[in-house]
């Protein structure tokens, strides 16, 4: 095999869940597009625990073209580690994250791969509108990246997301980030390089509907506050000071008034509502460094950050690839090709 197959121009990493429909209208979309632009590329789907026909058909592409690669997870792990997967495996000198529904247009990574010949080392993506989410997940957003601007510790690019372009180095960098809690967008900032946006308009989605929900949007943002804010664990600071200092002068006003003018009706009512007040901000504040504790035990318990069920594609015609080991711990036991492999950021 010759080495520049094994380290291709361009890695184009697709993370895809239940995405069988948008498959073939990608790869025809695309491919077109990086024969122009490059000389050499690789595209990687990173199958994401679909349970859809979308293996299938992404075996079907792989079986006619050799320059598509596949790996599939065992389960679903969500898209942030999907992309994390896709960093680990792609080989080539800058790697293109793009999603499979065709809302991000393909044409744009010519744009992307002139920046980064410029001597960029990350162009990203930078939505013109986003007409294309309703109403209610903009205003979610919206509320989002202001409440991020304020008091994340990163500041983020606006309309960036993560349609980008990265050099080689900027993708070691983050593959030595071996966070759980994964807020890419945040991380992406967080390592600096020399960047730039590209805008681009967000089309509609091919086919299907987006694979995200609320509730797991709730999540993502939290993921992202979290690990880029302490500004939650000091709130609770604040408050418990302004608190006490409340308590601490209306108990001297109660003294003086009973030095004064004597003890008046016991007062119950006041006593039951400072007593409900105090729990619950108490309580409050107990959830909220809850959630901190549990992001510290995902990160303590180190587990595999997701597990590759199948790799398929050209790379294993006899290449030498990156050996998979477990970060930082002892190499894997020797597995069979057809086996399960347990691979983690490392
Ligand atoms: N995706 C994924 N795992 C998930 C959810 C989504 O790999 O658990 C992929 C999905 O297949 C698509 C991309 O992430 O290629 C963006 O997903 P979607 O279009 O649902 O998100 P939206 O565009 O609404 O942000
Ligand atoms: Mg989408």
């Amino acid at each position: 095999m010759s080495p520049q197959r094994n380290h291709p121009e361009l890695s184009v990493v697709v993370p895809v869940f239940n995405e069988g429909e948008n498959i073939e209208a990608l790869i025809a979309r695309l491919v077109p597009v990086l024969e122009a632009t490059v000389a050499t590329f690789e595209i990687l789907f990173v199958d994401d625990g679909s349970r859809d026909d979308t293996f299938a058909r992404i075996r079907r592409v792989i079986s006619q073209d050799s320059r598509i690669r596949a790996i599939t997870f065992s389960r679903n792990f969500g898209k942030e580690i999907a992309l994390a997967a896709g960093l680990d495996h792609a080989h080539g000198k800058a790697v293109v994250l793009i999603d499979a529904d065709l809302q991000h247009p393909p044409e744009t990574i010519t744009a992307f791969v002139a920046k980064w010949r410029e001597g960029y080392d990350m162009v990203y993506g930078q939505r013109v509108d986003r007409s294309a989410d309703t109403p209610l997940r903009r205003w979610f957003t919206r509320a989002f990246y202001d409440l991020f601007a304020k008091f994340g510790e990163t500041p983020l690019p606006p309309g960036a997301g993560d349609y980008r372009l990265m050099d080689r180095k900027v993708v070691d960098v983050l593959r030595r980030l071996g966070e759980r809690a994964r807020f890419s967008k945040g991380l992406y900032a967080w390592v600096g390089f020399k960047s730039i946006g590209v805008p681009f308009e967000v089309a509609e989605r091919a086919y299907g509907t987006s694979k995200w929900d609320y509730r797991q949007l709730t999540r993502f943002a939290f993921d992202g506050l979290s690990s880029f804010s302490t500004l939650p664990l000091k709130l609770a600071t604040y408050i418990g000071l302004g608190i006490s200092i409340f308590a601490f002068t209306y108990a001297i006003t109660m003294a003086v008034r009973t030095l004064f003018l004597g003890a008046d009706v016991p007062g119950f009512p006041s006593l039951i509502v400072s007593v409900m007040f105090f729990s619950g901000i108490q309580l409050m504040f107990l959830g909220v460094i809850g959630e901190y504790v549990g992001r510290i035990f995902a990160e303590v318990k180190r587990r595999p950050l997701y597990i590759v069920a199948e790799e398929i594609g050209s790379r294993h015609a006899g290449d030498v690839g990156r050996a998979e080991t477990v970060r930082g711990e002892a190499p894997p036991p020797p597995t069979g090709d057809d086996r399960p492999r347990v691979s983690a950021v490392p």
